[in-house]
């Protein structure tokens, strides 16, 4: 059985398949604060969420998902780490 018959199957019987991701935690800011927001909601864009340090301001790009705004966030922490090693 394919994932999408799958859910065809899951639909006829009222239920609904939703993907369940491996919890990833989000890694400590730059400054080294491990306090990070929520994410962040822009108002009225697609791609909505997005994390920020409570307290250097540092934030991540934007993401479709509050999933994906997680992997951007350490995405975006590991490339700043990077570049202030090699200044
Ligand atoms: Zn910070």
């Amino acid at each position: 059985m394919t994932i999408e018959e799958l859910k065809a199957e899951a639909k006829k019987h009222g239920y609904k398949l939703t993907k369940e991701y491996p919890y990833i935690s989000l890694a400590p800011c730059v400054c080294g604060h491990k306090k990070i927001s929520a994410p962040m909601i822009y108002g009225g864009t697609k791609i909505p969420y997005f994390h920020r340090c409570n307290k250097c301001g540092f934030s991540s790009e934007p993401a479709r998902t509050k999933h994906e705004a997680k992997l951007k966030w350490n995405e975006c922490v590991e490339n700043a780490r990077k570049e202030k090693e090699n200044a």
